[in-house]
């Protein structure tokens, strides 16, 4: 059903060493920065600290060194905090590089960046080692820490649910941009024939975010939207779904309408410019609950909207909730998707070679998930879990969990750090 970029991973989290680990992840619009102490008794598992800042908008079409001298001057603050005057001279520290964008592997602690997304537009890096840009970068301020796994974001989730409940066998991500990840036999990966795991699965990356199909309909919003985009042609689901672009869609809508009819007052110029209108602004109207929708008022005064009546604003409201419950959707095809392929729909999957009993029988299955739009914009959630009932039917939903994962991209990803020392 989509298309993927054929990143696979063991997943041997069931051995992991005790010890400190950090995190360092940069996704679309946030990096974070946190550390894990692992104790002794496998449940042991401390979060200890978690810095999350924006990314400073410069830096996304900046250059290889200044991102990564950025990155690298942020994890040295973080860990001169962390040792508060303290002398830890000689403590190597272990990290994993969350990365939330297409890279191709070549180690679990290598791999070149395929393309950027989500606004990012630094050409030089296309074709670059991350895990090497950043490890030159620690190194060049001096600090001992070594980059021991190079993680896709969904990856890390999928780590972090894994750990806490084996039964997790799919991550999906909406935050800035959209990504799944799912556990498959090794024997159903057509690249990966003859190639032996100890577990006889391996983590597939789907890259869904690139998903794209004849029979997905586009409506000229979204054809305007790609075209205008600094990445053309490319990532149209992840256009549909993640925060990043709903905000932007229906600004859109917003703007055809005023240039069509009077309902909204003289075209506001501030309207015409890309990305004013943010996905936090659209929850924000949606979830007004004042009888006159004052923060509805609010937010399009801040776009040049000015003294709507509110007639007017109820129909911003539903031009948010059209947006938002086809996000939800769409998102939720895409989870049922991968429940069909692995045979977890009540269907028995798409992959052949599956014996008649394990069609037969419905697992517990837990859909991990995680990003800023799933976890803040409660609309967007329900729509999305209204749908993936409505798709999977009650009976085969009883099995299908869908299970939250604040930050478990970052925790996920440490694990794995951990899972690689022993
Ligand atoms: P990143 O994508 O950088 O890893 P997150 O997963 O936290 O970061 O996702 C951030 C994105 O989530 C924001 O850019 C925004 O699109 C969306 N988001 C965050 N908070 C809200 C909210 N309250 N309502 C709607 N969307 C939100
Ligand atoms: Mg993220």
């Amino acid at each position: 059903m989509f298309t993927s970029n054929h990143c696979c991973y063991l997943l041997p989290l069931l051995w992991r060493e005790k010890g400190t680990y950090y995190a360092l992840h940069l996704g679309g619009t946030y990096f974070r920065i946190l550390r894990v102490l692992l104790g002794d008794q496998r449940s042991y598992l401390d979060v200890q600290d978690v810095e999350r800042h924006p990314i400073p908008s410069h830096l996304m079409n900046s250059t290889s060194e200044v991102l990564f001298n950025f990155l690298a001057f942020s994890l040295e603050r973080f860990i001169e905090k962390e040792e508060n005057g303290s002398d830890s001279q000689g403590v190597r520290r272990e990290l994993a590089f969350t990365f939330s964008f297409p890279v191709k592997h070549t180690s679990i602690s290598s791999g070149v960046l395929i393309k950027w997304t989500k606004g990012f537009e630094i050409s030089e890096m296309v074709g670059q080692d991350i895990a090497e840009c950043l490890q030159g970068a620690l190194n060049r301020r001096g600090l001992d820490m070594h980059v021991a796994a190079l993680v896709n974001d969904t990856v890390g989730a999928l780590s972090l649910g894994y750990y806490h409940d084996p039964d997790t066998v799919v991550a999906v991500v909406f935050g800035t941009g959209s990504n799944a990840c799912y556990l498959e036999r090794t024997d159903a990966i057509i690249k990966c024939q003859g190639l032996l795991t100890t577990s006889g699965s391996m983590v597939v990356n789907m890259e869904w975010g690139n998903f794209w199909s004849s029979h997905l309909p586009r409506t000229s919003y979204d054809i305007d939207l790609d075209a205008e985009s600094s990445n053309a042609n490319d990532m149209g689901f992840e256009k549909m779904i993640s925060g990043m672009y709903l905000g932007d869609i229906v600004r859109r809508v917003i703007l055809r309408m005023s240039e069509d009819s009077d309902i909204f007052g003289p075209i506001s110029p501030v309207l015409s410019e890309p990305y004013v209108l943010r996905t936090n602004s659209v929850s924000a109207i949606h979830e007004d609950d004042t009888p006159e929708l004052q923060e509805v008022a609010r937010i399009l005064k801040d776009i040049g909207v000015s003294d709507v009546p509110l007639k007017v604003r109820k129909l911003v409201v539903k031009i948010c909730d059209v947006v938002t419950r086809r996000a939800g959707r769409l998102a939720a095809a895409g989870i049922a998707g991968i429940l069909k392929k692995i045979g977890r729909d009540g269907s028995g999957g798409i992959t052949s070679g599956r014996s008649r009993s394990e069609i037969q029988m419905q697992k517990r299955t837990v859909v991990a998930v995680e990003g800023g739009l799933y976890m803040n914009y409660t609309m967007f959630r329900e729509y999305m879990e209204e749908a993936l009932v409505e798709i999977l039917g009650e009976e085969v939903s009883q099995y299908v969990v869908v299970k939250a994962m604040e930050d478990g991209s970052s925790i996920g990803s440490a694990l794995l750090v951990a899972s690689l020392q022993s």
